[in-house]
């Protein structure tokens, strides 16, 4: 049975590329919990019309796995809507289990998120906060962006990050936050490559301690 792993943290600070190479290192399987809401999000889009909560809730109600796979899913109107969207305590009510099944894979699990530590999995094996400064995540994001619009302003979407956060640390329900249990690791000024290496000791870490419980107990 392998661990389950915890990361939460806000947009930019490197949780996709990060918890990918880990989860492929260890064998685990890895959800991106974002791409739910983005999902949802992007159905409200390509129905058209006018974004009610109803809709939002009906699309969120009918979420298949498949629908992880829609290309569109990281374009920026689809970020701004997956983060109102998930204000709707329906809404992440009816993505919840789906995060909680995915979290029971027997061969270990990463989920990352804003509410994983503290809500999908509080009793998680290991919690890890994942984060940067705002000037970082917005650098690493604008590069990205660029490549699709070379004319995509630094400013702006800094502005936009900011915004996002500001929405997911101030919502009532399952704010982005650190569970108290968690590792913080600021990637501001790390590497791709030294981040994982932090993560993959403290994964190290852990499963020494279980092995030692092991075989204590036999
Ligand atoms: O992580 P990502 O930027 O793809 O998430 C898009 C939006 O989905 C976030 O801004 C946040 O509002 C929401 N989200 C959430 N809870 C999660 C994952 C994402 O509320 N566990």
């Amino acid at each position: 049975m392998g661990l389950v792993i915890a990361v939460d943290g806000p947009g930019g600070a490197g949780k996709g590329t990060i918890c990918r190479i880990v989860s492929k290192k260890f064998g685990y399987a890895y959800l991106d919990t974002g791409l739910l809401y983005r999902a949802v999000a992007a159905k409200l889009i390509e129905c058209g019309g006018e974004v009610t909560k109803d809709k939002a809730v009906t699309f969120a109600s009918a979420f298949h796995v498949d629908d992880l796979g829609v290309a569109t899913l990281r374009a920026p109107n689809v970020s701004e809507l997956a983060s109102e969207i998930a204000i709707i305590p329906e809404v992440r009510d009816k993505l919840l289990n789906f995060q909680i099944n995915f979290s029971k894979d027997p061969r270990g699990v990463i989920l990352d998120g804003r509410d994983i530590g503290v809500k999908v999995c509080p009793t998680a094996d290991l919690k890890i906060f994942l984060t940067a400064s705002l000037e970082v995540r917005a650098k690493r994001r604008w590069v990205d962006l660029k490549v699709i619009n070379p004319e995509e302003n630094f400013e702006t979407v800094k502005e936009k990050l900011r915004k996002r956060d500001q929405r997911d640390i101030n919502r009532a329900l399952s704010p982005l936050i650190k569970a108290e249990d968690a590792l913080l690791i600021d990637t501001s000024e790390l590497t791709i490559d030294a981040s994982v290496e932090i993560f993959v000791e403290a994964i190290n870490d852990i499963l020494k301690k279980c092995k030692k419980i092991k075989t204590i107990m036999l």
